[in-house]
């Protein structure tokens, strides 16, 4: 028996269907969804749009689940192995990927914007996108890896340091996996978050004070975060820019003056690489980044209307979803 998945069939209206489920490609696995993550990108998606979304489409970028079948010309996986899927599709030709930078693949394939993802009780992906998990990871902690792949990708970014500060502006699921990365990596993290609710995992301040930081990275979509940011980073700071802003709000509010005489850095981070994917299961694994307290719902993919909105008001900290759960 299946289950249905959420298309969403035009901006701000999705459905529940029964899709077909196709046996995969050569190089192909079918996956069996056991949990997906709903992030703030899923709320754009359904919502407002992405400049990466191609309708009509099924969401759904965090996926952890059990491999169902593989296809003719897959090795290495077995069936009723439990995976992570790198949510990204890349060529292994281009420079970016040359470079180790699969997220900037030019012929980039991202599941749940090019390709249809998670948000179903079954997701079909190449088999060199799927990740084992470590032994003794529970399926829910794993859903993380992939928000946190992201972290480690801006983190890698902003070249932090052993020791060094960090100002994280945010205090959301993004927020807290930067600080409990930044920490796992001996640098030292403060959340800058005006909701005193979402500082209760990760503490931090209401301001940033006085303190300037080595690196900043923005994980809010707000022009005024940027501001803060900028205002203050340290001499040789580097400034990351995490979070996309609407489009209206996309102005640059730079001093060239300020970055020349204090030789600071800003550097963009969009999405994150295989390898990325790798060291975040690790790093949940081992308990170096805890994670199981920021699952703070765990609902059935049916109420997906509720669950965003539980993003939208930014009442929750991470909102799994479970596919084949009945209420
Ligand atoms: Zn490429």
């Amino acid at each position: 028996m299946s289950k249905p998945s959420v298309q969403v069939v035009e901006i701000g209206r999705f459905e529940f269907r029964e899709m077909p489920v196709q046996p995969p490609g050569d190089d192909e696995v079918l996956i069996c969804v056991a949990v997906t993550g709903l992030c703030r990108t899923d709320l754009k998606i359904v919502r407002v749009g992405h400049r990466d979304l191609v309708l009509p489409r099924v969401p759904g970028e965090e996926v952890v689940g059990t491999v169902e079948a593989l296809g003719r010309r897959v090795e290495g996986l077995a069936v009723g192995e439990r995976v992570y899927v790198y949510p990204g599709v890349w060529c292994g030709r281009c420079p970016a990927c040359r470079a180790g930078a699969e997220n900037l693949c030019r012929e980039m394939q991202i599941m749940g914007f090019h390709r249809d993802g998670g948000f179903g009780p079954h997701v079909t992906v190449p088999a060199k996108s799927v990740i084992p998990l470590p032994d003794g990871l529970a399926n829910d902690e794993a859903v993380l890896a992939e928000p946190l792949s992201c972290v480690l990708n801006a983190l890698e970014l902003g070249r932090l340091q052993t020791g060094e500060t960090i100002g994280i502006w945010g205090a959301g699921p993004a927020g807290t996996l930067l600080a409990r990365a930044a920490r796992a990596l001996g640098a030292r993290p403060v959340n800058i978050e005006p909701d005193r609710r979402r500082r209760e995992l990760v503490g931090g301040r209401e301001t940033p004070g006085e303190e300037r930081f080595d690196v900043a990275v923005v994980a809010v979509g707000a022009p005024d975060a940027y501001r803060a940011a900028l205002a203050h980073l340290a001499p040789r700071g580097r400034l990351v820019v995490f979070s996309g802003l609407p489009p209206a709000d996309d102005r640059p509010a730079v001093s060239f003056n300020q970055l020349h005489y204090l030789e600071q850095t800003l550097v963009g981070a969009y999405g994150c690489s295989y390898r990325h994917g790798q060291d975040a299961l690790e790093l949940i694994a081992d308990g170096r980044v805890p994670v199981g307290d920021m699952i703070s719902h765990r609902l059935p993919l049916k109420r997906l209307d509720e669950a965003l909105t539980l993003v939208e008001e930014r009442a929750g900290m991470k909102i799994l979803l479970d596919p084949w759960q009945e209420d």
